[in-house]
Order: structure tokens, then sequence, then C-alpha cells
């Protein structure tokens, strides 16, 4: 039996309705890895949060829109312009429950920013008005499978196991980073100009969380399917354990 991937969904008002939607590149990114994805709409009742981790070996937290300042204690800026307090709380609920049964979780981008949240960390609101001499991160005319910018991983960490390098360079669609990293995670990857762009639980099997979309890599670059497998793995650990 393959393991059961969890994978967040967004909720998007359009003309007439609402709808829930992932990016398919998760699904199919999953697929490739040898789990089996499963969308997670968004509700607003904890009952269901913990009847969806009954049923699930691993959980992705996906891109979306920015986390909400209120939730780490400041007012936005200008530069927020959209959050949604509710997918915010969802993920974050999903998230804590997911660690107290030792789920293994991936997040990515906005998933970085919810796990760090959850855990008591901060956010730069807008990296390019809030942190002096930032770089690129957010190519707007990019198609979202090129690589942009490097990033520095740490040799010690899982991510430096899993990609076999110190180095790698990767694709960038955020204006949002970890500001304060929460007390139980460890950075483990950083651009050039010092952006935090991975963290790692210090005494979970595998939560971890990256800044770019591997998601989106993993045809162009096949290398990034790495990142899935080893969810994967986890995940069949996981289901084979308990
Ligand atoms: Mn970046």
């Amino acid at each position: 039996m393959k393991p059961v991937i969890g994978i967040t969904a967004h909720t998007e008002q359009r003309t007439q309705r609402k709808y829930c939607l992932v990016s398919q590149n998760y699904i199919y990114s999953v697929c490739a890895a040898g789990g089996v994805p499963f969308v997670l709409p968004l509700v607003n009742d904890n009952s269901t949060v913990v009847e969806y981790l009954s049923f699930l070996d691993g959980l992705i937290l996906t891109g979306g829109e920015d986390v909400c300042p209120l939730t780490y204690g400041e007012n936005p800026i200008k530069e927020v312009e959209f959050f949604s307090l509710a997918r915010d709380q969802f993920e974050m609920i999903l998230f804590k429950e997911a660690l107290r049964r030792n789920l293994p979780v991936l997040g990515i981008c906005r998933g970085l920013h919810i796990m760090n949240t959850a855990l008591g960390g901060t956010l730069y609101q807008d990296i390019f008005r809030q942190v002096e001499s930032s770089l690129g991160h957010l190519p707007k005319l990019l198609p979202v499978d090129n690589l942009y910018h490097s990033i520095q991983i740490d040799e010690e960490s899982r991510l430096a196991k899993i990609f076999s390098s110190n180095e790698i360079q990767v694709n960038s669609y955020h204006h949002q980073a970890a500001k304060k990293v929460a007390e139980a995670f460890k950075v483990t990857a950083k651009s050039s100009d010092n952006i935090v762009e991975a963290i790692e639980h210090r005494e979970k099997d595998f939560v971890l969380a990256v800044q770019w979309h591997p998601e989106d890599l993993t045809v162009s670059h096949p290398i990034f399917l790495m990142l899935f497998n080893a969810l994967i793995d986890a995940s069949t650990r996981k289901k084979q354990c308990c």
C-alpha cells in the first residue's frame, strides 16, 4: 500500500462561486514519488481536521497567499494586500496536530511561513521593504519551472543529504520570509542575501520546509523529485510503524 499524502488546498473566489483549488504540480510530484495524493479542502471545524489526519501518512502544506501578520502580533504594512485568516487557522491546527502524531510534513513557501508562525516564529511581511540589500526573490515574468537563485545548505542537514550537495539553484516566488525562527526549528538553507530558504524540525523525523517551489521543478529538473521521494519514504516508515 502506498502512503497517502494530504495536500492543502486554497479557496478562491471567482465571479459567481468559491472554488477549492490546488496546483496540479503538487499532485503530479506526489504521484511521481510513489505516494497517493489527497487534496484537503479548507474546513473551519477542528473535528474534521482530526478526521483528515486519521487517514493520512504524510502532509504537504502548500504555497499561496500571505500569512496574516496579526497571527504573529503585527499589523500589516501596505505590501500585504491579501490574506485568509481562515486558511491560516486551518493550516496551523492541521500542522500542530500532524506534529503531535509524528506525521512527516513538507512545507512549501507559505507552508514554511505557517509552520514557523504556528510554533512561535515571525515573518518579514515584505523582504524587499524590510530586508536591507535583499536580492531578487519574485521574478514575476519567469515561468515557475526555471531556476532563479542559488542557496547554501547546511552540510549537517537532511536537505544536504537529500540533494547530496551544500549548494543548489532553486526557483523563487515569495515576498515574505521567516524573520524570527521558532526555537523548534533550525535554519538549514539560506540565500546569499541571508534569507531563510529552508528549516528543519530539531527533533522530529521528517518535518521540514523550503522557501522555493520544488513541485514546479520536478519535470524540468528531476533532482527536485528527491525531496518528494524523501517525504514518501518517511511517510512509508510512518505507515508501517503505526
Ligand atoms: Mn528565494
